[in-house]
């Protein structure tokens, strides 16, 4: 079903109204304005909680400040700057293979970035109006309009960052998907977009 514009205002709106309340206080979320930091920060962030990256992420950014710097180090180095993480082998071989297409201004898709990693560099470095759509987002806005299909989540994803006027809209998002939104037993008691969700009102009826 295609939400009204007004739907979409409302929705967005109250989210961001529950956002200024509850977000979640990360490191990487302060002065975000710098590709490779939030690239870094999305490797880091993959598989691993973000309560544990939060623990390293000061360290990690210093010895990793930029490509150069990786590649200085090398992979064993980069390794060891990692180990605490978990995943550091891997990790390190993808940030090495990131840190030389970017030395090199290699065009096109870079290593390891797909499109959610792209659109947080456009959202979060670069401010533009776009959604990042990882699977916990995926979750929170299929439930809420009631569909399941990837293209269209991302549509109404990307209609809600655009009501909402900043794409901040998307950690809002990922904040509801980790605190109330969550995968099993969702709270919806406690939602502020209870009234205006699809999932909820099954559960109601
Ligand atoms: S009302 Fe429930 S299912 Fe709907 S968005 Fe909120 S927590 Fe998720």
């Amino acid at each position: 079903m295609q939400p009204s514009a007004e739907t979409v205002e409302v929705v967005a709106s109250r989210l961001m109204e529950w956002y200024a309340r509850h977000k979640r206080q990360f490191p990487w979320r302060v002065g975000m304005r710098d590709d490779w930091r939030v690239l870094v920060t999305a490797f880091l962030l993959r598989k691993t909680r973000a309560e544990t990256v939060a623990k390293h992420y000061d360290r990690v950014l210093a010895a990793l400040s930029s490509p150069e710097k990786v590649l200085e180090l090398g992979v064993e180095g980069v390794e060891e700057v990692l180990k605490p993480l978990g995943l550091h082998r891997v990790r390190a071989r993808q940030l090495y293979e990131l840190a030389k297409a970017l030395a090199e201004g290699r065009g096109g898709r870079l290593p390891g970035v797909g499109p959610y990693t792209e659109a947080l560099v456009r959202c979060l470095s670069r401010g533009e109006l776009v959604a990042a759509v990882d699977v916990n987002v995926h979750r929170v806005v299929a439930r809420l309009f009631g569909v399941g299909d990837r293209r269209r989540v991302g549509e109404l994803a990307s209609q809600l960052v655009k009501a909402a006027g900043t794409c901040e809209l998307n950690l809002a998002v990922m904040d509801l998907a980790a605190l109330v939104c969550r995968a099993r037993k969702p709270r919806c008691g406690e939602c502020p977009l209870a009234a205006y969700c699809a999932h909820a009102r099954t559960q109601r009826s």
